[in-house]
């Protein structure tokens, strides 16, 4: 017996793993974040519940404006880190520094804005009853 299958899964932990909000165990994402080429491919359904990821068409296009938030907060952190906490003044570095970590960062932020926004926007809430498949 496996004490896996009746633990609940963390809310934390589901969206961490990009999992579905419903079941938090069915995979939203085809291929793994490093596979730049098809990050954004989804699956249709979640392979546990049977969700329907995309609620209606063109439903995250919504997503963008989380992504655009992570960005802009990203870009507001950075700057206030390195003028103010580390006090380099040089813009050079400021852009080098913005530049490196928005290229790290920005397929995370496609991925998780979307994984954030179906829990927003998509009017769904975690059912246990529907884990169990
Ligand atoms: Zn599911």
């Amino acid at each position: 017996m496996c004490a896996q299958n009746h633990k609940r899964p963390s809310w934390l932990r589901a969206f961490a793993g990009e999992r579905c909000p419903q079941c938090r165990k069915g995979k939203m994402y085809k291929y793994p974040i490093w596979n730049l080429g098809k990050l954004l491919e989804m699956n249709p359904n979640c392979s546990v519940c049977d969700l329907k990821f995309e609620r209606e068409t063109g439903f995250y296009y919504g997503a963008m404006y989380v992504s655009y938030a992570f960005t802009v907060a990203t870009l507001v952190s950075e700057f206030l880190l390195l003028s103010s906490v580390l006090n380099i003044q040089d813009p050079d570095i400021w852009f080098l520094v913005i530049i490196a970590s928005l290229a790290l960062l920005l397929p995370i932020f496609f991925r998780y804005s979307r994984v954030l926004y179906i829990r927003m926007a998509g009017q769904i809430r975690y059912d246990p009853k529907t884990e169990q498949n």
